[in-house]
């Protein structure tokens, strides 16, 4: 097949939903389908998947998207290969010798290992494991969730006891599964999503013995041999289904997707995704940087050279805040309203929402602030709460953008921004506004899926480098202006400050 022939598939794994796009060699989704699947929380703080689900909506959004390429007058056989990207971080683990998980998943957001990290930080080697692995302890990386399973899921102990517990992130479980499971055994994961488990060694993109010791679990556990992102052999093809035998040829956590997406592959390029969290990754080039200023050093993208580092700054809560408000205030029918809503109003009527749901993450990894809205008073509308809520994201983003700074001694001349929140106008509008320089939105905003899509087709051959990919998705985007003065912005943001302080030490 010639490369102009070949559509390439998408595996859009994400928090809320999952989606699977199939492109063509300009880069354009000519069929795709989604599906939301069931979000557990059986405590407050706790956030749980089934994986099993997981791999159903797969499946579905597959079969989906093939039915509609193929009404298009496309032919199945067109599609080259695969990608995947996915929700990083959360956990998935199960039995070596069945395939059968052991436990839901526990997703990136939860929080229940909190007094597992408090008690690991008082261990010796604590403070020399970020310059390992480039993160912070926190509940967010996938190694304190695994912990909490080995302690209080007596069926995850038994087969950690017996030797036969697998553990792996979202992509290891997918590509897993989508390989058949247990009779292929094909146990993979790429550079991006292994070096968010604090397992792995940033330099070097291998287990870390050092690490693997601090964690209890150094040859007790079966973990998935860590690969490129995009490689034409080593994630096998898909067993079943519409696109059996079709090879996945590309893998990358859904944040460095984004940044692929956005062929962000120059260092000092930025982009922010604004899904359920925001995700703000800076390329630094190939030496990853060990953050003095509360973000993280992860893996950019690994196509088999050299690896690309980012800097990263996470938001825990983005379109999560937006559903908040749809879900549990009932403002709004559909997350799109939000931006109408706070338009009813001309500012936030002097209400700061800190939308600490699961503490604050980057830059100020405070694991007790809770979820406080400051300033409410008679005057204060659904609108002036909704224009809050907004903030708080791009109030984040300046926090992490001015830490970035420290950290690589650059100020960043533009953001190019994604994700479902970044649909909203208003919010993009707040965020060149409290920035101080402009945001670019491209036209097609499946950037993450796009990346996935890119680090596969490379692989095939699709594309053969990236000046190929430079002109896709490069038309029609909006970039907006920042329309207030510095001091002003200052102003807005030392109020966000003093809330984040304030948001600290409830009990309750
Ligand atoms: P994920 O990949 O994390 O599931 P998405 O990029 O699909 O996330 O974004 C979904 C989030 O974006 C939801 O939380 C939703 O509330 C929010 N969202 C979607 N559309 C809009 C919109 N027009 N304005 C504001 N927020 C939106």
């Amino acid at each position: 097949m010639q490369p102009s022939e070949m559509f390439v598939g998408s595996i859009d794994q994400g928090t809320t939903s999952t989606r699977f796009l199939i492109f063509n060699r300009d880069g354009e989704p000519v069929a795709s389908h989604q599906v939301e699947f069931g979000q557990i929380y059986p405590h407050p703080g706790w956030h749980e998947h089934d994986p099993l689900e997981l791999v159903s909506s797969v499946e579905t959004c597959i079969a989906g998207a093939v039915q509609s390429f193929e009404s298009q007058g496309h032919a199945r056989t067109s599609i080259a290969c695969v990608g995947i990207t996915n929700q990083r971080e959360t956990t998935v683990v199960w039995d070596h010798e069945t395939g059968e998980p052991l436990h839901n998943a526990i997703v990136w957001t939860d929080t229940r290992s909190q007094s597992i990290v408090s008690e690991l930080k008082t261990r010796p080697g604590a403070s020399h494991l970020q310059s390992l692995c480039g993160l912070p302890l926190s509940t967010y990386s996938s190694a304190t969730k695994l912990l909490w399973m080995l302690e209080h899921v007596p069926k995850v102990k038994d087969a950690f006891d017996r030797g036969t517990l697998a553990f792996g992130t979202v992509d290891a479980w997918l590509v897993y599964r989508l390989n058949g499971g247990v009779a292929a055994n094909v146990f993979v994961s790429d550079s991006t999503n292994a070096s968010r488990t604090m397992f792995v060694n940033l330099e070097t993109l291998q287990y870390d013995d050092a690490l693997l010791d601090f964690f209890g679990i150094k040859g007790k556990i079966h973990l998935p041999r860590i690969v490129p992102s995009s490689d034409p052999s080593a994630y096998g093809v898909i067993a079943s289904g519409v696109l059996a035998q079709v090879p996945i040829m590309g893998c990358l956590g859904d944040q460095s997707s984004a940044l692929v997406g956005q062929k962000g592959f120059s260092p000092g390029m930025a982009k922010n995704t604004y899904g359920t969290g925001c995700f703000l990754l800076y390329n630094v080039g190939e030496k990853p940087v060990i953050s003095k200023h509360g973000l993280l050093a992860t893996v950019a993208y690994d196509f088999g050279g050299k690896p690309v580092y980012a800097l990263e700054g996470s938001i825990a809560v983005a379109g999560s805040g937006v559903k908040f408000l749809q879900n549990n205030l009932s403002f709004f029918q559909d997350s799109k309203e939000v931006n109408d809503l706070a338009l009813t109003v001309e500012d936030n009527g002097g209400c700061v929402f800190v939308t600490a749901f699961s503490g604050l993450f980057a830059p100020y990894w405070i694991d007790d602030a809770k979820g406080t809205i400051f300033g409410i008073t008679q005057y204060t509308q659904k609108g002036h709460i909704a224009r809050a809520t907004l903030e708080a994201t791009c109030f984040q983003t300046k926090a992490i953008l001015d830490a970035m700074e420290k950290d690589s001694g650059k100020a960043l001349s533009e953001l190019a921004v994604d994700g479902g929140m970044s649909n909203s106008d208003l919010a993009m509008q707040t965020q060149a506004d409290l920035i101080s320089i402009p945001v670019y939105r491209p036209k097609m905003r499946e950037t993450t899926a796009l990346g996935a899509a890119i680090a596969a087709g490379l692989a095939v051959g699709m594309w053969r480098n990236f000046a190929e990919l430079r002109d896709i998705n490069r038309a029609g985007g909006a970039v907006f202006e920042p329309q207030i003065s510095r001091e002003e912005s200052a102003t807005k943001f030392g109020q966000w400050e003093k809330a984040v302080r304030m948001s600290r030490g409830w009990i309750g």
